[in-house]
This record gives C-alpha cells, sequence and structure tokens, in this order.
C-alpha cells in the first residue's frame, strides 16, 4: 500500500512519471488501467506517486500476507 510518511490521513496520491496524464491513486495503489496497461512495472513505478494533498514522495509500504 502507499502511505504518506507526513501524515497517515494523507491517503490519496498522483503519478505523473510514466504517463502524459495525472494518475490519481487510493492508499492501496489501485488504479485499473495501470495495472492493465503496465503490470508488472507497477510497483516500481508507484514509487514515483506523490501524496495529493502535500506533495511528499508516497512511501510503499509491504507487508507479509497473514491469510494464506
Ligand atoms: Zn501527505
Amino acid at each position: 500500500m502507499l502511505t504518506c510518511p507526513n501524515n497517515p490521513e494523507h491517503d490519496t496520491f498522483v503519478m505523473t512519471a510514466f504517463v502524459p496524464e495525472t494518475w490519481i491513486l487510493n492508499s492501496d495503489g489501485d488504479c485499473e488501467e495501470i495495472m492493465e496497461n503496465t503490470d508488472e512495472a507497477v510497483d516500481s513505478d508507484l514509487g514515483n506517486a506523490r501524496c495529493q494533498d502535500c506533495d511528499a514522495p508516497a512511501v510503499i509500504v509491504y507487508w507479509e500476507d497473514e491469510n494464506v
């Protein structure tokens, strides 16, 4: 998921790194068109997302899936 380093309540991010448009992401990094178009590149490109509220670089947080 994506988090804001400045405020965990910020949960909307924008990504402009590799497409000519600005993508709006939620805290899970969900963006259907990105998933369809870039697939494997998503994780690394999410590192270029920025918080929409304060423009801080988004932090990608991974976690163990305890449900498997
Ligand atoms: Zn923020």
